[in-house]
Protein backbone atom coordinates (compact mmCIF):
# COMPACT_ATOMS: atom_id res chain seq x y z
CA UNK A 1 0.00 0.00 0.00
CA UNK A 2 1.25 3.43 -0.79
CA UNK A 3 1.12 6.26 1.31
CA UNK A 4 -0.80 8.93 0.25
CA UNK A 5 -0.55 12.42 0.01
CA UNK A 6 -3.72 15.30 -0.74
CA UNK A 7 -2.95 18.41 -2.50
CA UNK A 8 -6.16 21.05 -1.85
CA UNK A 9 -6.36 23.99 -3.67
CA UNK A 10 -8.93 26.69 -2.63
CA UNK A 11 -9.36 30.37 -4.42
CA UNK A 12 -12.44 32.27 -5.65
CA UNK A 13 -13.87 30.00 -8.81
CA UNK A 14 -11.34 27.07 -7.89
CA UNK A 15 -12.22 24.28 -5.59
CA UNK A 16 -9.69 21.18 -6.17
CA UNK A 17 -9.18 18.28 -4.50
CA UNK A 18 -7.17 15.25 -5.58
CA UNK A 19 -5.37 12.23 -3.64
CA UNK A 20 -2.22 10.61 -5.38
CA UNK A 21 -0.80 8.06 -4.52
CA UNK A 22 2.79 8.06 -3.88
CA UNK A 23 5.56 5.23 -2.68
CA UNK A 24 7.21 5.88 0.78
CA UNK A 25 10.18 5.99 -1.39
CA UNK A 26 11.28 7.16 -4.62
CA UNK A 27 11.33 10.77 -5.78
CA UNK A 28 7.58 12.75 -5.77
CA UNK A 29 9.03 14.07 -9.29
CA UNK A 30 8.78 10.74 -11.06
CA UNK A 31 5.85 9.55 -9.32
CA UNK A 32 3.95 12.72 -9.73
CA UNK A 33 4.99 11.94 -14.04
CA UNK A 34 3.55 9.11 -13.38
CA UNK A 35 0.68 10.68 -12.43
CA UNK A 36 0.24 12.46 -15.74
CA UNK A 37 0.17 15.44 -13.54
CA UNK A 38 2.04 18.80 -14.59
CA UNK A 39 3.32 19.40 -10.83
CA UNK A 40 7.51 18.84 -10.65
CA UNK A 41 8.73 18.57 -6.98
CA UNK A 42 11.90 18.22 -5.91
CA UNK A 43 12.58 16.56 -2.88
CA UNK A 44 11.04 13.74 -1.71
CA UNK A 45 11.59 13.68 2.24
CA UNK A 46 8.53 14.58 4.62
CA UNK A 47 7.00 16.71 5.42
CA UNK A 48 5.21 17.26 2.21
CA UNK A 49 5.48 20.96 1.68
CA UNK A 50 4.96 22.21 -1.35
CA UNK A 51 5.93 26.02 -2.80
CA UNK A 52 4.27 27.21 -5.68
CA UNK A 53 5.98 30.50 -7.11
CA UNK A 54 3.02 33.20 -7.93
CA UNK A 55 0.37 31.25 -6.89
CA UNK A 56 -2.23 31.39 -3.71
CA UNK A 57 -3.20 29.02 -1.49
CA UNK A 58 -2.26 25.68 -1.78
CA UNK A 59 -2.06 23.04 1.33
CA UNK A 60 -0.38 19.82 1.79
CA UNK A 61 -1.65 17.08 4.10
CA UNK A 62 0.88 14.90 5.69
CA UNK A 63 -0.60 11.29 5.33
CA UNK A 64 1.12 9.86 8.58
CA UNK A 65 -0.14 12.81 10.33
CA UNK A 66 -3.87 11.63 9.10
CA UNK A 67 -5.72 13.23 6.08
CA UNK A 68 -7.07 16.96 6.97
CA UNK A 69 -3.97 18.03 9.04
CA UNK A 70 -2.48 20.73 7.41
CA UNK A 71 1.18 20.60 7.90
CA UNK A 72 2.06 23.51 5.56
CA UNK A 73 0.69 26.29 3.29
CA UNK A 74 2.76 28.23 0.35
CA UNK A 75 2.71 29.91 -2.59
CA UNK A 76 -0.63 31.11 -4.66
CA UNK A 77 -2.93 29.16 -6.89
CA UNK A 78 -5.40 31.50 -8.18
CA UNK A 79 -4.60 30.24 -11.45
CA UNK A 80 -2.78 26.96 -10.23
CA UNK A 81 -4.34 23.98 -12.48
CA UNK A 82 -3.22 20.42 -12.23
CA UNK A 83 -4.62 17.42 -12.67
CA UNK A 84 -4.57 13.74 -12.36
CA UNK A 85 -4.46 10.84 -14.21
CA UNK A 86 -7.64 8.40 -13.37
CA UNK A 87 -5.58 5.58 -13.71
CA UNK A 88 -3.10 6.48 -11.26
CA UNK A 89 -5.20 7.05 -8.26
CA UNK A 90 -7.10 4.09 -7.27
CA UNK A 91 -9.41 6.18 -4.54
CA UNK A 92 -9.78 9.80 -6.62
CA UNK A 93 -11.63 12.19 -5.39
CA UNK A 94 -11.01 14.98 -7.59
CA UNK A 95 -13.75 17.69 -7.48
CA UNK A 96 -13.45 20.96 -9.80
CA UNK A 97 -16.10 23.08 -10.20
CA UNK A 98 -13.76 25.14 -12.60
CA UNK A 99 -9.99 25.03 -13.65
CA UNK A 100 -8.45 27.69 -15.02
CA UNK A 101 -5.53 26.84 -17.18
CA UNK A 102 -2.08 28.42 -16.62
CA UNK A 103 1.05 27.99 -18.81
CA UNK A 104 3.28 27.01 -15.86
CA UNK A 105 2.55 24.98 -13.11
CA UNK A 106 5.33 24.59 -11.01
CA UNK A 107 5.34 23.50 -7.39
CA UNK A 108 8.96 23.15 -5.65
CA UNK A 109 9.02 20.63 -2.45
CA UNK A 110 10.78 22.18 0.42
CA UNK A 111 11.46 21.89 4.06
CA UNK A 112 8.87 23.78 6.03
CA UNK A 113 11.34 26.12 6.74
CA UNK A 114 10.87 27.25 2.96
CA UNK A 115 7.32 28.27 3.38
CA UNK A 116 7.00 31.31 1.39
CA UNK A 117 4.23 34.11 2.54
CA UNK A 118 1.01 34.36 0.33
CA UNK A 119 0.27 36.93 -2.07
CA UNK A 120 -2.51 38.01 0.29
CA UNK A 121 -0.39 38.22 3.64
CA UNK A 122 -1.06 41.68 4.93
CA UNK A 123 0.38 41.41 8.78
CA UNK A 124 3.70 40.44 9.99
CA UNK A 125 4.21 40.12 13.52
CA UNK A 126 7.38 40.32 15.42
CA UNK A 127 7.36 39.82 18.95
CA UNK A 128 10.57 41.31 21.19
CA UNK A 129 12.54 43.62 20.44
CA UNK A 130 15.55 42.50 21.53
CA UNK A 131 18.68 42.50 18.73
CA UNK A 132 16.93 39.95 16.78
CA UNK A 133 13.82 41.10 16.78
CA UNK A 134 15.02 44.98 15.76
CA UNK A 135 17.18 43.70 12.76
CA UNK A 136 14.31 41.38 11.31
CA UNK A 137 12.12 44.36 11.25
CA UNK A 138 14.56 46.31 9.63
CA UNK A 139 15.77 43.69 6.85
CA UNK A 140 12.04 43.25 5.97
CA UNK A 141 12.22 46.76 5.38
CA UNK A 142 14.85 46.73 3.07
CA UNK A 143 13.92 43.89 1.10
CA UNK A 144 13.39 44.74 -2.29
CA UNK A 145 9.78 43.03 -2.50
CA UNK A 146 8.68 45.19 1.04
CA UNK A 147 5.87 47.74 -0.15
CA UNK A 148 4.50 49.94 2.64
CA UNK A 149 0.77 49.22 1.29
CA UNK A 150 1.51 45.68 0.97
CA UNK A 151 2.74 44.48 4.21
CA UNK A 152 2.15 46.10 7.82
CA UNK A 153 4.63 45.16 10.58
CA UNK A 154 4.96 45.51 13.82
CA UNK A 155 6.94 45.17 16.53
CA UNK A 156 5.39 44.23 19.86
CA UNK A 157 8.03 45.09 22.75
CA UNK A 158 6.72 44.21 26.74
CA UNK A 159 9.60 46.59 28.18
CA UNK A 160 11.36 48.97 26.36
CA UNK A 161 13.44 48.35 23.41
CA UNK A 162 16.67 45.98 23.81
CA UNK A 163 15.50 45.65 27.35
CA UNK A 164 17.36 42.54 27.98
CA UNK A 165 20.49 41.03 27.08
CA UNK A 166 20.35 43.06 24.22
CA UNK A 167 20.69 46.39 25.70
CA UNK A 168 23.31 44.57 28.66
CA UNK A 169 25.37 42.50 25.96
CA UNK A 170 29.41 43.36 25.33
CA UNK A 171 28.91 43.07 22.09
CA UNK A 172 31.65 41.70 20.59
CA UNK A 173 31.58 40.39 16.80
CA UNK A 174 33.90 37.61 15.74
CA UNK A 175 34.32 36.26 11.79
CA UNK A 176 35.34 32.87 11.97
CA UNK A 177 34.53 31.58 16.03
CA UNK A 178 31.62 29.83 15.11
CA UNK A 179 30.75 26.17 14.92
CA UNK A 180 29.48 24.33 12.13
CA UNK A 181 25.67 25.35 12.57
CA UNK A 182 26.61 29.26 12.48
CA UNK A 183 29.97 29.19 10.64
CA UNK A 184 28.13 30.43 7.46
CA UNK A 185 25.38 32.54 9.17
CA UNK A 186 28.61 33.81 11.67
CA UNK A 187 30.62 35.27 8.45
CA UNK A 188 27.65 36.47 6.94
CA UNK A 189 26.48 38.32 9.94
CA UNK A 190 29.95 39.21 10.15
CA UNK A 191 30.11 41.01 6.61
CA UNK A 192 26.71 42.77 6.98
CA UNK A 193 27.68 44.27 10.04
CA UNK A 194 30.26 46.31 8.97
CA UNK A 195 28.13 47.11 5.84
CA UNK A 196 25.03 48.50 8.69
CA UNK A 197 28.25 50.56 9.87
CA UNK A 198 29.13 52.07 6.84
CA UNK A 199 26.13 52.75 5.57
CA UNK A 200 24.25 54.39 8.35
CA UNK A 201 27.32 55.65 10.48
CA UNK A 202 27.53 52.92 13.11
CA UNK A 203 30.63 54.26 14.09
CA UNK A 204 29.45 57.31 15.50
CA UNK A 205 25.39 56.05 16.14
CA UNK A 206 26.78 52.42 17.80
CA UNK A 207 30.48 52.82 18.39
CA UNK A 208 31.27 49.92 15.44
CA UNK A 209 34.84 49.66 15.29
CA UNK A 210 37.63 47.05 14.53
CA UNK A 211 39.18 45.59 17.69
CA UNK A 212 42.30 43.37 18.47
CA UNK A 213 41.24 40.20 21.25
CA UNK A 214 43.26 38.96 23.12
CA UNK A 215 43.91 36.02 25.94
CA UNK A 216 44.90 37.64 29.51
CA UNK A 217 46.36 35.49 32.19
CA UNK A 218 46.68 37.32 35.82
CA UNK A 219 48.19 35.78 39.20
CA UNK A 220 48.32 37.40 42.65
CA UNK A 221 51.80 35.69 42.49
CA UNK A 222 52.77 34.91 39.19
CA UNK A 223 54.80 31.80 38.69
CA UNK A 224 56.03 33.40 35.38
CA UNK A 225 55.89 37.31 33.67
CA UNK A 226 54.65 37.96 30.32
CA UNK A 227 55.02 40.93 28.89
CA UNK A 228 52.23 43.19 27.83
CA UNK A 229 51.37 42.81 24.07
CA UNK A 230 52.14 45.97 22.01
CA UNK A 231 49.22 48.69 21.74
CA UNK A 232 47.91 47.20 25.08
CA UNK A 233 47.86 50.14 27.02
CA UNK A 234 45.44 49.68 30.16
CA UNK A 235 46.58 46.43 31.92
CA UNK A 236 48.87 45.95 34.83
CA UNK A 237 51.71 44.40 33.16
CA UNK A 238 52.74 43.02 37.30
CA UNK A 239 51.26 39.85 37.62
CA UNK A 240 50.70 39.38 33.96
CA UNK A 241 51.61 35.40 33.20
CA UNK A 242 50.31 35.16 29.91
CA UNK A 243 49.03 36.90 26.70
CA UNK A 244 47.87 35.53 23.86
CA UNK A 245 46.39 36.74 20.27
CA UNK A 246 42.66 35.54 19.89
CA UNK A 247 41.46 37.67 16.81
CA UNK A 248 42.90 40.81 14.66
CA UNK A 249 40.91 43.75 13.58
CA UNK A 250 40.45 41.62 10.82
CA UNK A 251 38.46 39.26 12.50
CA UNK A 252 36.85 40.42 15.77
CA UNK A 253 34.79 44.10 16.10
CA UNK A 254 32.46 45.62 18.11
CA UNK A 255 29.07 47.79 18.63
CA UNK A 256 27.27 49.18 21.53
CA UNK A 257 24.09 47.04 21.98
CA UNK A 258 21.73 48.91 23.24
CA UNK A 259 22.30 51.82 20.52
CA UNK A 260 22.71 49.71 17.68
CA UNK A 261 19.02 47.44 18.73
CA UNK A 262 17.75 50.95 19.29
CA UNK A 263 18.85 52.62 15.90
CA UNK A 264 18.08 48.98 14.28
CA UNK A 265 14.03 49.63 15.27
CA UNK A 266 14.73 53.64 14.52
CA UNK A 267 15.40 52.58 11.25
CA UNK A 268 12.65 50.04 10.71
CA UNK A 269 10.10 52.56 12.15
CA UNK A 270 11.59 54.73 9.45
CA UNK A 271 10.00 52.78 6.92
CA UNK A 272 6.83 52.27 8.29
CA UNK A 273 7.11 49.39 11.37
CA UNK A 274 4.78 50.33 13.98
CA UNK A 275 6.44 49.75 17.39
CA UNK A 276 3.74 48.37 20.09
CA UNK A 277 4.52 48.28 23.48
CA UNK A 278 2.92 45.30 25.39
CA UNK A 279 3.30 41.71 26.18
CA UNK A 280 2.40 38.91 24.10
CA UNK A 281 0.29 36.57 25.73
CA UNK A 282 -0.84 33.78 23.05
CA UNK A 283 0.08 33.05 19.69
CA UNK A 284 -2.48 31.38 17.49
CA UNK A 285 -1.71 30.50 13.51
CA UNK A 286 -3.09 33.88 12.50
CA UNK A 287 -3.48 35.99 14.92
CA UNK A 288 -1.91 37.72 18.23
CA UNK A 289 -2.90 38.78 21.38
CA UNK A 290 -1.37 40.86 23.43
CA UNK A 291 -1.61 43.25 27.16
CA UNK A 292 -1.49 47.06 26.15
CA UNK A 293 1.31 48.27 28.42
CA UNK A 294 0.10 51.91 28.51
CA UNK A 295 -3.79 50.54 29.03
CA UNK A 296 -3.52 47.21 30.10
CA UNK A 297 -6.41 45.74 28.13
CA UNK A 298 -5.83 42.77 25.97
CA UNK A 299 -6.22 42.80 22.56
CA UNK A 300 -5.76 40.67 19.28
CA UNK A 301 -4.07 41.44 16.32
CA UNK A 302 -4.50 39.59 12.95
CA UNK A 303 -1.17 37.95 11.84
CA UNK A 304 -0.43 35.94 8.83
CA UNK A 305 3.03 35.80 9.73
CA UNK A 306 4.46 35.97 13.25
CA UNK A 307 7.54 35.60 14.50
CA UNK A 308 8.64 35.16 17.58
CA UNK A 309 12.07 36.55 18.92
CA UNK A 310 11.66 36.55 22.60
CA UNK A 311 15.23 35.62 23.27
CA UNK A 312 15.09 33.44 26.73
CA UNK A 313 11.17 34.52 27.30
CA UNK A 314 11.03 32.60 24.04
CA UNK A 315 9.30 28.88 26.14
CA UNK A 316 6.56 31.22 27.66
CA UNK A 317 5.26 31.93 24.19
CA UNK A 318 6.03 29.02 22.09
CA UNK A 319 6.05 26.13 25.15
CA UNK A 320 7.88 23.54 23.17
CA UNK A 321 11.15 26.08 22.25
CA UNK A 322 14.02 24.20 24.35
CA UNK A 323 15.57 27.38 25.21
CA UNK A 324 16.67 28.01 28.79
CA UNK A 325 17.66 31.21 30.96
CA UNK A 326 21.02 32.04 32.09
CA UNK A 327 21.40 35.11 34.49
CA UNK A 328 24.66 37.13 34.06
CA UNK A 329 26.01 40.78 35.92
CA UNK A 330 27.70 43.40 33.90
CA UNK A 331 29.21 46.52 34.90
CA UNK A 332 30.43 49.67 32.68
CA UNK A 333 33.45 51.88 33.92
CA UNK A 334 34.27 55.25 32.35
CA UNK A 335 38.55 55.07 32.85
CA UNK A 336 39.55 58.59 33.16
CA UNK A 337 42.11 58.55 30.15
CA UNK A 338 40.65 56.71 26.66
CA UNK A 339 42.56 52.81 26.56
CA UNK A 340 42.84 51.11 23.61
CA UNK A 341 40.54 48.48 21.69
CA UNK A 342 41.24 45.41 23.13
CA UNK A 343 38.85 42.96 24.25
CA UNK A 344 39.91 40.73 26.81
CA UNK A 345 39.54 37.16 27.82
CA UNK A 346 40.44 36.62 31.15
CA UNK A 347 41.87 33.88 33.46
CA UNK A 348 42.80 35.73 36.73
CA UNK A 349 44.14 34.49 39.52
CA UNK A 350 42.91 36.38 42.73
CA UNK A 351 44.49 36.81 46.10
CA UNK A 352 41.83 34.94 47.88
CA UNK A 353 43.28 32.05 45.69
CA UNK A 354 40.00 31.84 43.61
CA UNK A 355 39.74 31.87 40.10
CA UNK A 356 37.56 34.13 37.79
CA UNK A 357 37.36 34.84 34.49
CA UNK A 358 35.84 37.80 33.53
CA UNK A 359 35.99 39.59 30.19
CA UNK A 360 36.26 43.05 29.23
CA UNK A 361 35.13 44.86 26.33
CA UNK A 362 36.95 48.24 25.88
CA UNK A 363 34.58 50.78 24.18
CA UNK A 364 35.49 54.27 22.59
CA UNK A 365 34.41 55.84 26.01
CA UNK A 366 33.89 53.10 28.85
CA UNK A 367 35.05 49.36 29.14
CA UNK A 368 32.77 47.02 30.12
CA UNK A 369 32.85 43.97 31.66
CA UNK A 370 30.72 40.72 32.65
CA UNK A 371 31.17 37.35 34.85
CA UNK A 372 30.20 34.61 34.71
CA UNK A 373 25.88 33.19 34.53
CA UNK A 374 24.28 31.73 37.14
CA UNK A 375 20.97 30.01 37.98
CA UNK A 376 20.00 31.11 41.55
CA UNK A 377 17.26 33.05 40.16
CA UNK A 378 14.81 31.84 37.39
CA UNK A 379 13.65 34.28 34.67
CA UNK A 380 11.18 37.07 35.59
CA UNK A 381 7.99 37.70 33.00
CA UNK A 382 9.66 40.59 32.10
CA UNK A 383 13.11 42.18 31.23
CA UNK A 384 12.55 44.75 33.82
CA UNK A 385 11.98 42.67 36.82
CA UNK A 386 15.41 40.83 36.78
CA UNK A 387 16.95 40.92 40.27
CA UNK A 388 20.64 42.71 40.12
CA UNK A 389 22.83 41.73 43.16
CA UNK A 390 24.79 44.25 44.09
CA UNK A 391 27.78 42.18 45.52
CA UNK A 392 28.10 40.48 42.01
CA UNK A 393 28.86 43.92 40.42
CA UNK A 394 31.10 44.66 43.28
CA UNK A 395 32.85 41.70 42.41
CA UNK A 396 33.63 42.29 38.81
CA UNK A 397 34.77 45.90 40.14
CA UNK A 398 37.59 44.46 42.20
CA UNK A 399 38.35 42.27 39.83
CA UNK A 400 38.73 44.83 37.11
CA UNK A 401 40.86 46.97 39.20
CA UNK A 402 43.11 44.49 40.02
CA UNK A 403 44.01 44.02 36.54
CA UNK A 404 44.18 47.47 35.76
CA UNK A 405 44.69 50.53 37.85
CA UNK A 406 43.27 52.66 34.84
CA UNK A 407 40.02 51.24 35.55
CA UNK A 408 40.60 51.00 39.26
CA UNK A 409 40.49 55.02 39.17
CA UNK A 410 37.71 54.70 36.88
CA UNK A 411 33.77 55.29 37.47
CA UNK A 412 31.35 52.95 37.52
CA UNK A 413 28.69 53.82 34.97
CA UNK A 414 26.44 50.79 35.65
CA UNK A 415 25.64 47.63 37.51
CA UNK A 416 23.45 45.66 35.66
CA UNK A 417 22.18 41.83 34.96
CA UNK A 418 20.25 40.07 31.95
CA UNK A 419 19.29 36.44 30.66
CA UNK A 420 21.19 34.33 27.67
CA UNK A 421 18.95 32.48 26.16
CA UNK A 422 20.35 29.26 26.12
CA UNK A 423 19.37 26.25 24.08
CA UNK A 424 19.30 23.10 25.73
CA UNK A 425 18.93 20.98 22.28
CA UNK A 426 20.54 20.72 19.11
CA UNK A 427 23.79 21.69 17.64
CA UNK A 428 24.48 24.64 19.76
CA UNK A 429 23.31 27.02 17.39
CA UNK A 430 19.69 29.14 17.49
CA UNK A 431 16.54 28.20 16.06
CA UNK A 432 16.10 30.29 12.64
CA UNK A 433 13.16 29.47 10.65
CA UNK A 434 9.59 27.90 10.47
CA UNK A 435 8.43 26.92 13.68
CA UNK A 436 7.32 23.16 12.36
CA UNK A 437 3.16 22.14 12.42
CA UNK A 438 2.14 26.08 12.78
CA UNK A 439 1.11 27.78 9.57
CA UNK A 440 2.78 31.23 9.93
CA UNK A 441 4.68 31.18 12.78
CA UNK A 442 8.53 31.64 12.70
CA UNK A 443 10.88 31.64 15.36
CA UNK A 444 14.49 32.99 15.66
CA UNK A 445 15.95 32.47 18.96
CA UNK A 446 18.25 31.34 21.75
CA UNK A 447 21.22 32.74 20.36
CA UNK A 448 23.33 32.38 22.92
CA UNK A 449 26.36 34.35 24.07
CA UNK A 450 26.58 35.25 19.96
CA UNK A 451 23.40 37.01 19.43
CA UNK A 452 24.89 40.46 19.10
CA UNK A 453 27.83 38.99 16.30
CA UNK A 454 24.33 36.80 14.76
CA UNK A 455 22.26 39.26 14.73
CA UNK A 456 22.20 41.07 11.32
CA UNK A 457 22.70 37.56 9.85
CA UNK A 458 19.26 36.09 11.21
CA UNK A 459 17.55 39.72 10.18
CA UNK A 460 18.47 39.26 6.43
CA UNK A 461 17.95 35.47 6.36
CA UNK A 462 14.94 35.34 8.20
CA UNK A 463 13.50 38.36 5.80
CA UNK A 464 14.45 36.19 2.96
CA UNK A 465 12.62 33.12 4.42
CA UNK A 466 9.49 35.26 4.81
CA UNK A 467 9.57 37.40 1.96
CA UNK A 468 11.33 34.83 -0.71
CA UNK A 469 10.16 31.69 0.69
CA UNK A 470 13.95 30.86 1.34
CA UNK A 471 16.74 31.83 2.89
CA UNK A 472 18.96 33.14 0.27
CA UNK A 473 22.35 35.05 1.46
CA UNK A 474 23.34 31.56 3.42
CA UNK A 475 22.55 27.87 4.09
CA UNK A 476 21.06 28.09 7.34
CA UNK A 477 19.95 24.54 7.43
CA UNK A 478 21.48 23.72 10.43
CA UNK A 479 19.43 25.70 12.24
CA UNK A 480 15.98 24.33 11.00
CA UNK A 481 13.54 24.62 14.31
CA UNK A 482 11.95 21.49 12.85
CA UNK A 483 15.71 19.63 14.05
CA UNK A 484 15.06 20.71 18.02
CA UNK A 485 11.27 21.19 18.17
C1 LIG B 1 26.53 39.23 29.88
C2 LIG B 1 26.30 38.96 28.43
C3 LIG B 1 27.25 39.36 27.50
C4 LIG B 1 27.05 39.09 26.14
N1 LIG B 1 27.98 39.50 25.23
C5 LIG B 1 27.80 39.25 23.92
C6 LIG B 1 28.77 39.66 22.97
O1 LIG B 1 29.78 40.25 23.31
N2 LIG B 1 28.55 39.36 21.66
C7 LIG B 1 27.44 38.69 21.25
O2 LIG B 1 27.30 38.43 20.05
N3 LIG B 1 26.48 38.32 22.13
C8 LIG B 1 26.65 38.57 23.45
N4 LIG B 1 25.71 38.17 24.36
C9 LIG B 1 24.53 37.43 23.88
C10 LIG B 1 23.44 38.37 23.37
O3 LIG B 1 23.27 39.42 24.27
C11 LIG B 1 22.13 37.61 23.19
O4 LIG B 1 22.33 36.44 22.45
C12 LIG B 1 21.12 38.49 22.44
O5 LIG B 1 21.01 39.74 23.05
C13 LIG B 1 19.76 37.82 22.37
O6 LIG B 1 18.92 38.70 21.70
P1 LIG B 1 17.37 38.42 21.55
O7 LIG B 1 16.81 39.53 20.75
O8 LIG B 1 17.18 37.02 21.08
O9 LIG B 1 16.82 38.41 23.05
P2 LIG B 1 16.61 39.63 24.16
O10 LIG B 1 17.68 40.60 24.01
O11 LIG B 1 16.42 38.93 25.41
O12 LIG B 1 15.29 40.28 23.62
C14 LIG B 1 14.04 39.68 23.77
C15 LIG B 1 13.01 40.80 23.86
O13 LIG B 1 11.73 40.20 23.86
C16 LIG B 1 10.92 40.90 24.78
N5 LIG B 1 9.84 40.01 25.19
C17 LIG B 1 9.95 38.87 25.91
N6 LIG B 1 8.75 38.31 26.09
C18 LIG B 1 7.86 39.10 25.44
C19 LIG B 1 6.45 39.05 25.27
N7 LIG B 1 5.71 38.06 25.79
N8 LIG B 1 5.85 40.03 24.57
C20 LIG B 1 6.57 41.04 24.02
N9 LIG B 1 7.90 41.14 24.18
C21 LIG B 1 8.54 40.18 24.87
C22 LIG B 1 11.86 41.27 25.91
O14 LIG B 1 11.35 42.34 26.68
C23 LIG B 1 13.12 41.61 25.15
O15 LIG B 1 13.19 42.98 24.82
C24 LIG B 1 25.88 38.43 25.71
C25 LIG B 1 24.92 38.06 26.66
C26 LIG B 1 25.12 38.31 28.00
C27 LIG B 1 24.07 37.90 28.98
Amino acid sequence: MFPRICFRVQSPGLVFQTRLPIPSKGPFRAVLKRASTKLSLDRNSPPFVARARGYHDVSLFDPAAGMGTAVGFAGGARMLYFRTHPSSCSHDHTSARTTPAHPRYRILARSLAHRSITMSTENITIIGAGVIGATTAYYLTRHPKYDLSKYKIRVIEATEVAAGASGKAGGLLALDWHGPSTANLGELSYNLHKQLADEHGGFEKWGYRALTTMSISTSFKPRRTANLPPGLDWVNEKGLEKASLLGTEETTAQVHPYKFTNEMMRLAREKGVELIMGKVTDVKDGSVTYVSKDTNEEKTLDSTQTIVTAGPWTPKILKEAPISATRAHSITIRPKKPVSAHALFTSMTLSSGKTVAPELYARPDEVYVCGEGDHLTSIPETADKVEVIQSRCDDLVKQAGELSSRLKEGEVLACQACYLPVMERGMGGPMVGAVPGRKGVWVAAGHSCWGISLSAGTGKVLSEMILDGEAKSCDVGMLDPSEVL
